[in-house]
Order: C-alpha cells, then structure tokens, then sequence
C-alpha cells in the first residue's frame, strides 16, 4: 500500500465516465493506494441541488490542495434542464473552474503502438496549449448596412480619446472588434512556460505578428520579456527551447516535425488545432486535458464528455465497450504530481508503471471497441469497458 500525505481533490461527474470513474477506482487505485482525497460530487444533480456552489467549492479546494483529477461532466442545455428538472441551466463546470484557476488547457494525445497518428512523421505527442480568453470569442461586430465611415475608439479614464480609422464604406460590408489584456496574456505566457518546464518539452509560440504589428505583436513580445526574466536560465539549465513564429511556419513545421513539444496558440488558432491534432492522433478518447494556472495549480482530466450514448445503453443493461484510457490518465497525472510535490517517489513509480500497463494491454491486442476500429494491429481482441479495466489490473500485477 502506498500512502498519501496531502489529499487530492476529486471531482465526480456525469453519466458512462462516472461509472467508468467507480471502476477505475475499484480496480487501479484502492487495491494499491492509500487513496487521500477531498470529495467534490460535480454529478449534475448534486450541482443543482447545491445551486452549483459545489463547483465552486471544488475550484477553491484545488487553489487550496494544489493538484485536481476531474470527472467528465454534463454542460446543461434546454434538453438537459428538461431531463434533470433542473432550477436554471447552470454555466459548464470546466469554465467555472477555468474562470476561478485563471488557467490554461494544455491538452496532449496518448501515443500507443497500433494506433498510428495520420502523419505518418509524428512519433512523440504533441501537446497544445490554447489561450482560453478573449480575440473573436468575446467580440463585437456590426453588420455593416452600407456606405459611412467605421473607427476604433478608446476613451481613456480621464476622458481622452485616441481614435483609428478602420474604413470609410463606399457599400455594405461588416466589421468587428476585438480585444486581450495584458493580465490574460501573461497568465497564459507563464502558465506555458511551466508546463514546458514540468513536462521538459519545447515550447513553440506562434501568432500572426506580420500583419498585427500591435494586437499580435503584443503577444509575441509579452512571451519574449517573460522568457527572458524569468524562465531563460531555467530553459538552458533542462536543455529546452522556447521558440517562436509566425503561425502558418508553424503549421508547416508541425506537419514535418516528429512531436514531442509544446504548441502554444491563440484562442482561435487553438480551437481550430486542437481539433486537427487530435483527429491525426486518432481518438478523442484518447486524449488527457490537463488544466494549469499561472501560480502552478493542477487540475487533471480527459478530453472527451460524458458518453451519453454509451450511458443509455448501460442502463439500458446492454454491454458497453466504453474506452476509460483518458480518464485513467487524468489518475494517473494527478497521482504523479501529487508524488511530485510532496516527495513521495512510489507515488511517481505506481503512476509510471499504471500508464506502461495501459499502453501494454492495448499493445498486445486488448482493448475497446473505439480502438479496434481504427487499429493497425491484428488479431484484436475486443473487451466490454469493465473487462478492459480488469485486463489492466492483469497487466500492472504482472510488471509492479
Ligand atoms: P462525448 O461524451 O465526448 O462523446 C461523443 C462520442 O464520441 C461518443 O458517443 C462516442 O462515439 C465517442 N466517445 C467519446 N469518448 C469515448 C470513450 N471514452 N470511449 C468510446 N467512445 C467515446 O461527447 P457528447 O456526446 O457530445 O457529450 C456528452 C456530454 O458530455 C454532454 O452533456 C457534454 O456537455 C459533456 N461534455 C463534457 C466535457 C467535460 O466535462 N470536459 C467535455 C465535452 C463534453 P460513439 O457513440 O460513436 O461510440
Ligand atoms: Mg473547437
């Protein structure tokens, strides 16, 4: 058995992941683990029951306890409301607690053999990192109806204003406005500049600072200044690289590289990657999120909902093949970093050794059925999600 001496907080969820979370439990960690944790049940009825305050109370636990691992949960929408009776459409748990760590979303594919990335170049992960405020996502825009003349204007505290033509309309046309802070961007420059430092990976940042010589560029030189003062001599002391340019080079690059870095995008070039990198690596259920705030605060999870569908089907007493292999990671991250910080070397070793049995069953032919599709192995053998966590258990007997 393997002791804690600081508590993890632990935040339940929804639907097949909270089912998956129980096993996970059951299986993989109480049998090895002197389990410590601190118990938030993010579950969404309990949310509403709480008014949602128990999101919160989660959020201040992880500010608190330093390290986090999180169970996929329900966004509500009108369907949601209706089928849980609930009092209002409470806001998605993930930005509650992303708006109360001030954090960033680095998420990173698990590589396994047998499930080959489309780029056929791609041999480590690659891990992307996405400013999670602001640009387009909080815009203003204005449906141009036709001619007259359009400007930016910034009225200063004391009254002064500056003021930028944008166009003069001759005809109809549209317009939008934008904007970042300061505050946001540094949280995001230092929150990247850790986890490149945690995770000993390059840090590559891109935007389009040749056209947006001061929206842009403002990017591009808070990371350079931060770099500089604060994470230069660290970065050359592990070997690492901090490098930046321009967004579509980078693009270009990622596609020829060999992974095993850290990309650092805008808001909307995050959103768009992201999604791209994940589909070339495979599988979003097999994709970890972790998020990171600036002040070093962890909270682990994966990348995929709920499985809803799946969900049905389990109630339905139909078998599932439900893939658990993100939501052991987010365990095992937390576990690790949890060693990590307090000194606890089995805690590094148990978290090593789990994700090395993981990838094993999967590399000798077990797994579920959303791998067994697109796997490049043969003779497969297709396991229901409980088998699988069993055959996990089977392996990591067998190398700890
Ligand atoms: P989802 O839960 O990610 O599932 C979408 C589909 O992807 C599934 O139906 C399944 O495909 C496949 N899939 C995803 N994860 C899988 C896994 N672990 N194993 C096997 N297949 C997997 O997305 P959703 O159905 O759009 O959303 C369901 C709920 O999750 C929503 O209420 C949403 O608000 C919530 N959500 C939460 C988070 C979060 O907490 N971080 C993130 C996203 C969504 P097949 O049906 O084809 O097998
Ligand atoms: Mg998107």
């Amino acid at each position: 058995m393997i002791n804690m001496t600081t508590p993890l907080v632990e935040m339940d969820g929804d639907e097949m992941t909270r089912i998956i979370w129980k096993m996970i439990k059951d299986e993989l960690i109480l049998p090895y683990i002197d389990l410590k944790t601190e118990y938030y049940d993010l579950g969404l009825e309990y949310r509403n029951e709480t008014d949602d305050q128990v999101t919160i109370d989660s959020a201040e636990a992880t500010k608190r306890l330093g390290v986090a691992v999180k169970c996929a949960t329900i966004t509500p929408n009108a369907a949601r409301v209706e089928e849980y009776k609930l009092k209002q459409m409470w806001k998605s748990p993930n930005g509650t607690i992303r708006a109360a760590l001030d954090g960033t979303v680095f998420r990173a594919p698990i590589v396994v053999k047998g499930i080959e990335p489309c780029v056929r170049n791609w041999k480590k992960p690659i891990t992307l990192a996405r400013h999670a405020y602001g640009d387009v996502y909080k815009n203003a825009e204005i449906r141009v109806p036709g001619a007259g003349k359009a400007e930016l204007v910034y009225t200063a505290a004391d009254g002064s204003e500056t003021r930028e033509l944008i166009h003069d309309f001759k005809g109809a046309g549209v317009l939008q406005g934008m904007h970042n802070t300061d505050a946001s961007i540094t949280s995001f420059a230092h929150a990247c500049f850790k986890y490149a430092i945690d995770s000993m990976q390059d840090l590559w940042f891109s935007t389009k600072d040749t056209i947006s010589k001061k929206y842009d560029h403002t990017f591009k030189d808070i990371f350079q200044e931060i770099y500089e003062k604060e994470y230069k001599d660290e970065f050359n002391r592990l070997g690492i690289t901090y490098f930046y340019t321009l967004i579509d080079d980078a693009v270009a690059r990622v596609m020829k590289s060999k992974g095993g870095f850290i990309w650092a995008c805008k808001n909307y070039d995050g959103d768009v990657m992201s999604d791209m990198i994940s589909s070339a690596f495979g599988s979003l259920a097999m994709m970890t999120s972790v998020l990171v705030s600036p002040d070093g605060v962890y909270e682990y999870e994966a990348a995929h909902g709920t499985v809803q569908r799946h969900f049905y089907k389990h109630l339905a007493g139909e078998e599932t093949s439900t893939n658990s292999v993100a939501t052991i990671f987010a365990w095992t991250g937390a576990l690790r970093k949890r060693g990590e910080l307090d000194n606890i070397p089995e805690l590094v070793t148990y978290a090593d050794d789990m994700e090395r049995a993981v990838l094993w069953t999967i590399e000798s032919g077990k797994m579920t059925k959303d791998l067994a599709l697109i796997t490049s192995l043969e003779n497969v053998v297709v396991y229901n999600t409980q088998e699988f966590i069993k055959e996990v258990r089977k392996t990591y007997d067998s190398i700890a």
